[in-house]
């Protein structure tokens, strides 16, 4: 049987359910979203929680920025405590060039209005006393960037959306999209087609293959990121830290447990989702050489997910040149989750005709054809 549907997007993750979100908060709820797994099945579910504003890019701060303070409103809009806690966020620098780097970071990010700091080792090693600083030469800090419970704001998106009277399908895998000329036709399922003229790809990892579904091209690979979790143990970690040159994230959470990933320089394209010894061993001792005080803490769950990287570790957003009203809300390499509020809100107001509420003209696709991109310097593995 063929139904119909104003909007239907592929991927119930962060930003296929708070795109959904914020169209049923601007009035239309004529929507299906469709998962070919469970809700948070993806990277959505399976990422670091790390919502930070120290990027290099003007575009990356400013999503950064604006997401940071819609995920302070969230709590009361989603009527939950999303554990939304702003610890902030410690870059730590190796050598002199990462310095250099990190001065002229901070005064960009100064410039548009986040509040970041250069500090020395020992101002870093004030702010985590048990952090080794041996070989650190600087460090960032900004106040305002924390950690948040994902599994809660996709959860609580999706509350959101059924009431709104959006309906969300899970275990409903997208086989094609059916197109005619430069329009969209329908969507076809495994569970039946769907008529529509207007597509959302929000299927991270899988978002090429989507994309090739409907005749486009976007230059998008998936990449394997693994993360673990530790038994809790008692507070004493404040912020996420993080280095660029070892490619490693950590923070404690609310309830003790330490979250952390790494990202292996060596890792190939493809869809994989398996854990790896790699992974356990040099994680482990990298955080160990962070901060000595872990040695001996227990492990107790690993996993991985994909990051949806794209040559300049920025996302894609906006339509395609092939095909007209086939949106995409991808390609968000490392960050997908910290600037989700304000690109499913632009997403949303695109799709309904309404003037964004900010510029993402220079995130479109088209920058990899014209070759006019510049990639973001501060994703972490
Ligand atoms: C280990 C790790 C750590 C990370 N840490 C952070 C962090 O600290 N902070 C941060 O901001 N970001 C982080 N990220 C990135 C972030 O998790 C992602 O960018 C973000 O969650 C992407 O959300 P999404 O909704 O776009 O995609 P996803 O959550 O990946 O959702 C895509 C969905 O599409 C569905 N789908 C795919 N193909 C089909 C199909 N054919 N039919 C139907 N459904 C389909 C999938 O099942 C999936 O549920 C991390 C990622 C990883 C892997």
């Amino acid at each position: 049987m063929s139904e119909e549907a104003g909007v239907v997007i592929i991927g119930a993750g962060v930003n296929g359910l708070g795109t959904a979100y914020h169209l049923g908060k601007m009035g239309y709820d004529d929507v299906v979203v469709l998962d070919k797994s469970y809700i948070c099945s993806g990277a959505s579910g399976r990422n670091g929680g790390g919502i930070r504003q120290q990027w290099t890019s003007e575009e990356n701060i400013k999503l950064a920025l604006e997401s940071r303070k819609m995920f302070e409103k969230l709590n009361e809009e989603l009527e939950q405590d999303l554990e939304f806690y702003q610890g902030g966020y410690l870059v730590l620098a190796f050598d002199e060039d990462e310095s250099k780097d990190f001065k002229k970071n901070v005064k960009l990010q100064n410039s548009l209005g986040v509040e970041s700091q250069y500090l020395t080792p020992e101002e870093a090693k004030e702010i985590v006393p048990e952090l080794n600083i041996s070989d650190v030469v600087a460090a960032t800090f900004n106040q305002t960037d924390g950690t948040i419970y994902p599994f809660k704001v996709v959860n609580g998106y999706a509350n959101r959306v059924r009431e709104m009277g959006i309906d969300i399908r899970d275990h409903t895998e997208v086989l094609d999209i059916v197109t005619e000329g430069d329009e969209i036709k329908k969507v076809k399922t495994e569970a039946g087609d769907i008529k529509t003229d207007t597509v959302v790809n929000a299927a991270g990892g899988w978002s090429s293959q989507i994309a090739e579904m409907a005749g486009a091209e976007i230059p998008n690979k998936p990449v394997r990121h693994e993360i673990m979790v530790t038994e809790p143990y008692k507070r004493f970690l404040e912020p996420m830290v993080i280095s660029f040159k070892h490619g490693i994230y950590f923070s404690q959470s609310e309830h003790g447990n330490v979250v952390g990933g790494m990202g292996n320089p060596d890792e190939e394209v493809g869809v994989n989702q398996t854990g790896s010894l790699w992974f356990m061993k040099n994680f482990s001792k990298t955080l160990i050489d962070f901060i000595p005080r872990f040695s001996g803490v227990n492990m107790i769950r690993q996993w991985a997910g994909l990051y949806d990287t794209t040559p300049d570790a920025q996302p894609i957003l906006g339509t395609v040149p092939e095909v007209e009203r086939f949106y995409q809300i991808n390609g968000f390499s490392g960050h997908g989750f910290m600037v989700s509020p304000v690109v499913d809100k632009v997403t949303a107001e695109l799709i309904l005709g309404k003037e964004p509420s900010m510029d993402i003209d220079r995130l479109s696709v088209d920058r990899f054809e014209a070759d006019d991109f510049e990639a973001e310097g501060a994703v972490v593995g």
